[in-house]
């Protein structure tokens, strides 16, 4: 018994009560919110876990149960008020290897990995062997699990869609407490709803994904831009040149703003002053961001067609560049984590707003969002991304909602504050979002939390009954993620 719940006896040595680990459980990446669990699970295999909830499935007032990676979300997501919060991460010490690489040449390669695997282990292991996934998020010390649960977008996914795309087959416990196995061809409603299904239907225990050989350098751009439709003519260029089928060039397609003066360390010092006057004299500046994997063998061929490639684009005169390793390029924002920790800057709040938009309404969200609220607010401290994508490369039978049109865009607002001030940037998110309704931009929030059910259900829109029926199939006493306050 804990805080009023019943838990299973088998598993007393493995659940923690005490402040220290309920503490660990009620907060998140985003320190805004915290909720207290009643108990904390430390599994140490998936017959744990399958007792945990089917403890739940069978009681008379079912307890909630949340699966824990690493708490990286910003709202809440990962709690479990007066629930049991799972912490995944403790599968990983149970002894067996949970990351396998398996497959050939002919069939295609493919990791087998825990649900609580980190995606930089899984980098660093398939790599020992030239083997790399396709597709990423821009920080690596998420779980699999974790942004399966979302979709997993990074400046891949132009090219190869999103990580829930690129996933074979699943392990899940449902919320019943049964481990299913799933994928397209087997029990695929259960595969499709778990991909995007923001823990609603199982917790992952096994993903296999998808790999191909790896590179192993990397040539990493920024362009900048004064003018916003020029700089995402030329990002939709781009966009379009794989779809062209010209061989995977650019691998990586993302864009920010630069709005402020005293964050231009990746230009070289002597352009500084320079970009600093534009900054000035524009208020925001388009930073095009592009890359592409290479190794000796393909060096040269990479470079004569990146140079093509750029002739037809119209930014700023020069080019910034990097060459950097694979690895040093895909753990990039752990370099920026590790400079921020230090500062002491890292464990704040993180007001994030994440937002998917049509393409139809990008030129009035640039005016209306970045020059008229961002801007005129002053708010130009926070790194803001916009990039785009294809409706093409997602699966729409996966939970994940994007909008309605061939072409959308990415924009991240991913503010940093202080522990007395989050409000102001969580007004502001507000504000973004209000004009978005105001101008009829049918935008769609990603990782985002919704205030009330029937926002959620304006958020799946035509997939809302499906949603609602998978719930009822597979968690049908609505045990599992309830931070994300869908059903709860
Ligand atoms: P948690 O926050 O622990 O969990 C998130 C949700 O998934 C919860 O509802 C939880 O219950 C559920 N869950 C966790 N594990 C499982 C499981 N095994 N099975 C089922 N459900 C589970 N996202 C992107 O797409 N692209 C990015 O580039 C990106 N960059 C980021 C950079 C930083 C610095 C941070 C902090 C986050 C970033 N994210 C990005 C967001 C990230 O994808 C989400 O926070 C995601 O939730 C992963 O975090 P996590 O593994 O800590 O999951």
């Amino acid at each position: 018994m804990a805080n009023n719940i019943t838990l299973p006896p088998n598993l007393q040595d493995k659940i923690h009560t005490d402040a220290d680990a309920i503490e660990a459980a009620s907060t998140d990446f985003g320190h805004i919110i915290t909720k207290n669990p009643a108990a904390v699970l430390f599994p140490s295999s998936m017959e744990d876990l399958k007792a945990l909830i089917r403890f739940s499935f069978n009681s008379s007032v079912p307890y909630t149960v949340a699966a824990k990676g690493q708490a990286h979300s910003v709202h809440g997501e990962a709690m479990a008020t007066n629930g049991v919060v799972v912490e995944m991460t403790s599968l990983s010490k149970s002894g067996s290897n949970r990351i396998v690489i398996g497959g050939d040449k002919a069939s295609g390669f493919y990791v087998d990995v825990g649900g609580e695997q980190l995606w930089i282990d899984v980098l660093n292991a398939t790599l020992q062997k030239g083997l790399t996934p396709v597709s990423w998020t821009d920080y690596l010390y998420l779980t699999v699990g974790g942004t399966l649960s979302n979709a997993g977008i990074s400046g891949q996914t132009h090219l190869k869609g999103p990580q829930i795309n690129n996933v074979n087959e699943l392990d899940v416990v449902t919320g019943k407490g049964e481990l299913v196995t799933c994928s397209k061809q087997e029990n695929s409603e259960l595969f499709y709803a778990v991909l995007g299904g923001l823990g609603q239907f199982g917790i992952i225990t096994r993903a296999r994904i998808v790999l191909q050989p790896a590179k192993t350098k990397v040539k990493w751009f920024r362009m900048l831009y004064t003018d916003f439709d020029t700089f995402r003519k030329d990002q939709e260029k781009l966009l379009a040149v794989n779809e062209s089928g010209s061989g995977e060039i650019p691998n990586f397609l993302e864009g920010q703003l630069l709005m402020d003066p005293n964050s231009l360390d990746f230009y070289p010092p002597e352009d500084r002053p320079r970009i600093a006057s534009l900054i000035k004299q524009y208020g925001i500046l388009y930073v095009l961001e592009t890359a592409s994997y290479y190794d000796d063998r393909t060096k040269h061929s990479v470079d004569k067609k990146l140079h093509q490639l750029f002739k037809s684009l119209s930014y700023l005169p020069s080019i910034y560049s990097k060459n950097v390793t694979y690895v040093e390029f895909l753990d990039r924002v752990h370099t920026d984590e590790l400079v921020l920790r230090k500062k002491g800057l890292w464990e704040v709040p993180h007001p994030w707003l994440n937002l998917f938009i049509p393409k139809s309404g990008i030129q009035a969200f640039n005016n209306g969002v970045f020059k008229n609220i961002l801007l005129k607010q002053n708010f130009t401290k926070s790194i803001v991304l916009v990039y785009p994508m294809y409706r093409n490369k997602w699966d729409d039978n996966m939970s994940a909602v994007i909008p309605d049109e061939e072409i959308f865009y990415t924009a991240g607002f991913l503010h940093s504050s202080g522990f007395d001030n989050w409000q102001v940037f969580d007004n502001i998110n507000k504000e973004i979002l209000e004009f978005c309704d105001k101008a009829g931009i049918k935008v769609k929030k990603y990782l985002g939390y919704q205030d009330a059910k029937d926002k959620w259900i304006d958020h799946f829109g035509s997939k809302w009954k499906t949603f609602q029926d998978m719930k009822t199939q597979f968690d049908p006493k609505m045990i599992l993620s309830p931070g994300q306050r869908i059903f709860n």
